[in-house]
């Protein structure tokens, strides 16, 4: 028998670590038969700490919200009679994991992300295998192409398209850079990924880096993400021992070493020329591009930058074929997405589903529906770059230009629900504070524009607004998006505009009636 006990942050949080030490007390002073393993989130968070018991058959059985003072009587329960009646997950929990489509979350939640060999027992590695036996890079660049893969850390960019320019450049050396700054407020999908299956990020990096033919990795990774950085560092020690990363990966001659790079927890070291300043040891404010990072990029050399879930796809690209994954989805958005599910939901969580369902699938079959029963109000996508969605566009198709048409944006996969209590004028302010204090300082209109939005709107929000003052706000929202260098400043009025455009009433509300 085996149990396994869901070590990510969520599960942490929520207490599975002390579930975790109950096991190994029990089972040791019992004498037990039973392998404890532990395994990274997956998914259902709401429903932490979660315990997969695997029987000598190799069924599963997955119990919710075990809780650490009774995992005696659990385990005498599941000794005994077989299972845990009431703690064994609901139907309906089952299902709305059915309904989804895991791909560059596969493995999350059901390997040992601190073991490399059950990511090898699972298919783990093949990929680069095959990258290095049987495709030349240029090969590898059409079956990313052929995929429509795209870049899934906000801007949707093709990334057979970026490793292409980087390939393309005679510069050496190159450096191939993941982006594991994630940054926006209710993200935490590349957390997940980096604790729960770090070797996948690592086959990807390398798949990359062959494509582009570069020697050397580097992973940025946000220093609030301490397990994620422990988890990849156990995991990059343990590929070098087994030569699949250092020199002659493999015995085929391909040489891919990588290292970490723990960020300050900037914002704006996620717009790639400023996480690129920030790794040369500067402070990390955004660039003029061009040249762009392809042709200069990390010490003026060729450097491809990809987020961690873009990377996360990669190995299954190569495993299935391009095609298999261009099945999935739209015509312009191909595969999978993952998305963080917040705020008033009944089932917060992680979420990865084929593109362009609609987002109601996903709030209401997924999701659960809204916390309490509340009437649903409005979804914010890509955070604070991003916009809000109203309740009549739930409809909506989760694909990269749907999603733009309503004045949000895919982003890199935050969506924050709020139900009819939630005044969304104070929403908008409080995504407008955390921009106007992440803007690095450096264009007028960005660092000047959004205190004086923000000012307007905390005037609105107390009582004093005035007459003209959503006038004010759309003029001073053009400006700073015309004005702005990056995209933090290019899209920071954003959830002030769409909430301007879908719940214009609430403002005028605060406006006329003092409140
Ligand atoms: Fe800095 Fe804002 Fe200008 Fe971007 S837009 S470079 S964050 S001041």
């Amino acid at each position: 028998m085996k149990a396994v006990v869901g070590l990510g942050s969520c599960g942490i949080a929520a207490g599975a670590g002390k579930v975790f030490e109950q096991f190994e007390k029990e089972i040791g002073a019992k004498n037990l038969n039973i392998n404890l393993e532990i395994t990274g989130c997956v998914g259902m968070c709401h429903l932490e700490p979660i315990v997969d018991i695997y029987d000598d058959e190799g069924n599963m059985h997955r119990y919710v919200k075990v809780p650490a003072d009774k995992i005696a009587e659990f385990l005498d329960d599941i000794l005994n009679k077989g299972k845990s009646e009431g703690y064994l997950i609901s139907q309906i929990d089952k299902e709305s994991q059915e309904k989804q489509v895991k791909i560059a979350t596969g493995r999350c939640g059901y390997i040992d992300p601190e073991d490399i060999e059950e990511y090898l027992a699972n298919g783990g590695y093949k990929a680069i295998e095959k990258c290095l036996k049987d495709l030349s890079p240029e090969e590898v660049i059409e079956e990313m192409k052929v995929s429509g893969l795209r870049g899934r850390g906000g801007a949707g960019f093709p990334t057979w398209f970026k490793w292409n320019a980087a390939y393309q450049q005679n510069e050496t050396p190159k450096y191939m850079v993941c982006n594991a700054d994630e940054g926006d407020p209710g993200a935490f999908m590349d957390r997940s990924i980096l604790e729960g299956d770090p070797h996948n990020l690592i086959e990807g990096m390398m798949i990359g880096a062959y494509a582009i033919g570069s020697e050397e990795g580097i992973i940025y990774v946000r220093a609030e993400y301490p397990l994620a950085i422990k988890r990849l560092e156990k995991a990059m020690d343990q590929a070098r021992e087994k030569g699949l990363l250092g020199k002659n990966i493999l015995g085929m001659g391909f040489d891919f070493d990588m290292r970490i790079k723990a960020g300050a927890g900037a914002f704006v070291c996620g717009e790639e020329t400023a996480l690129i300043a920030s790794l040369e040891g500067e402070r990390g404010m955004p660039r003029l591009k061009p040249p762009f990072p392809a042709q200069k990029g990390y010490w003026a050399k060729p450097t491809n930058i990809n987020n961690v879930e873009t990377f996360a796809n990669v190995p299954w690209i190569i495993n299935n074929g391009g095609a298999a994954y261009a099945a999935m989805g739209t015509e312009k958005s191909k595969g999978t997405k993952v998305f963080a599910l917040t705020g008033k939901i009944k089932k917060g969580g992680l979420v990865e589903v084929p593109m362009g369902i609609p987002i109601k699938d996903i709030i209401f079959d997924i999701g659960g529906g809204i916390l309490n029963d509340k009437a649903f109000k409005a979804v914010q996508m890509g955070g604070p770059s991003g916009g809000c969605i109203p309740a009549e566009l739930v409809d909506t198709s989760v694909d990269y230009e749907s999603i733009t048409k309503t004045g949000a944006i895919m982003g890199s996969g935050g969506m924050v629900v709020m139900d009819e209590t939630t005044c969304m004028v104070e929403m908008a302010k409080f995504f407008l504070d955390f921009t106007r204090k992440e803007s690095c300082g450096k264009c007028i209109h960005c660092r000047m524009g959004t205190k004086r939005m923000l000012e307007i709107l905390e005037r609105i929000t107390e009582g004093e607004g005035k007459k003209g003052d959503i006038e004010l706000l759309e003029y001073l929202a053009v400006q700073i998006k015309d004005g702005s260098l990056c995209g933090l400043g290019q899209t920071a009025p954003n959830p002030v505009l769409s909430t301007i455009r879908y719940f214009r009433d609430e403002y005028e509300a605060h406006i006329n009636d003092k409140k």
